[in-house]
């Protein structure tokens, strides 16, 4: 019932105690953690204010820390972002909510954080870019916009997090995340884990799931 039991490494632990102030994990913590930690694809009904966002935020941080860092590869003329995991998020307001409490879980893990929302201005993001992300966290519109602009390439994607997919879906973004989630179901994208969250499970999540989840386990808390 500790963060210390979890196997998440020294570093994490001690922004988990030290910055964060978590004593001990939440229900959906602490279910789906060890689940994503094992490697499993996950379907979470958890709701806003269960710590879900540290739930998906922690095993991917985990994983990239073993990962070799992604430097961004100068095209010619461009620079192109390679990052190993993407979170999808239907709102401005919270992929920055999860890119500042992302960047207090990454403190001296090497790990780089970068967000990315329509309704701002392209170019101070990619900007940040250009510094190299390993974990982007991005709205279904942007992320897109961005990918057609060879500015960010899906092809080393190893987790995606999808949160919120029934606001998501509510706010009509299904295409896009269809067309998003095909691009890495292709070559030369490689094997990945997905986490799907979402406050409800209507049939069109259940679809989703069963479209987007291998062999995965399914949590409500
Ligand atoms: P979320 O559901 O991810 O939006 O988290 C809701 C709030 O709970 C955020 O302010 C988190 O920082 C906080 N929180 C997440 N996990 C824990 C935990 N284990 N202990 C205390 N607070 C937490």
């Amino acid at each position: 019932n500790t963060f210390s039991e979890i196997d998440l490494g020294h570093v994490l632990n001690d922004n988990i105690k030290n910055r964060c102030k978590y004593v001990k994990p939440t229900p959906i913590q602490r279910h789906a953690i060890p689940v994503a930690l094992a490697g499993r694809d996950l379907m979470a009904c958890a709701q806003t204010g269960s710590g879900k966002t540290a739930a998906f935020c922690f095993p991917i941080i985990s994983g990239v820390m073993k990962t070799t860092s992604s430097l961004p590869s100068y095209g010619r003329r461009e620079t192109v972002a390679f990052p190993l995991a993407l979170v999808l998020s239907p709102t401005r307001e919270l992929c920055c909510q999860i890119f500042e409490e992302a960047k207090k879980f990454c403190f001296q893990t090497g790990v780089k954080v970068a967000v990315v929302y329509g309704g701002a201005p392209v170019y101070p993001q990619l900007r940040n870019l250009e510094r190299g992300v390993d974990i982007l966290v991005a709205t279904p519109g942007r992320l897109t916009d961005m990918i057609e602009r060879s500015k960010v390439s899906l092809a080393k994607i190893k987790y995606l997090a999808l949160d919120e997919a029934d606001r998501m879906l509510d706010m009509g973004f299904e295409p896009q995340i269809r067309k998003i989630v095909e691009r890495l179901d292709m070559p030369p994208c490689g094997r990945r884990q997905t986490m799907l969250f979402s406050a409800t499970f209507p049939t069109e999540i259940q679809r989703m799931a069963s479209d987007f989840l291998k062999n995965y386990i399914f949590l409500s808390v």
